[in-house]
């Protein structure tokens, strides 16, 4: 499994609060993530203007893992920086 398979966009919403979710591809269409690294079964990106977080997603056996720096990054709902990451690798990959 990749990670963008892992992370289509209703798994994403059922695993993100509202906000978090509307926030994050708001934040993926005006452009303030930067991909650092990116393959199929691991991204790691840079989401925010003022200040920047940075989120790491794996695809692993028992699924995805991620994380990200910001106060919410541990937690079991996606942040709105993993939310923006997602949603651009979806916007790279339209076609999946
Ligand atoms: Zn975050």
């Amino acid at each position: 499994m990749t990670v963008i398979d892992l992370v289509e966009p209703g798994e994403l919403r059922r695993q993100a609060r509202t906000d978090a979710f509307e926030e994050g591809t708001e934040d993926a269409r005006a452009g303030r993530v930067t991909m650092l690294a990116s393959g199929p079964t691991s991204v790691i990106a840079l989401v925010g203007g003022v200040r920047a977080e940075t989120v790491e997603m794996s695809s692993t056996a028992a699924g995805l893992s991620w994380t990200c720096t910001c106060m919410e990054g541990k937690g079991i709902m996606f942040c709105r920086h993993a939310v923006a990451v997602a949603a651009d690798a979806w916007l790279r990959f339209p076609s999946r």
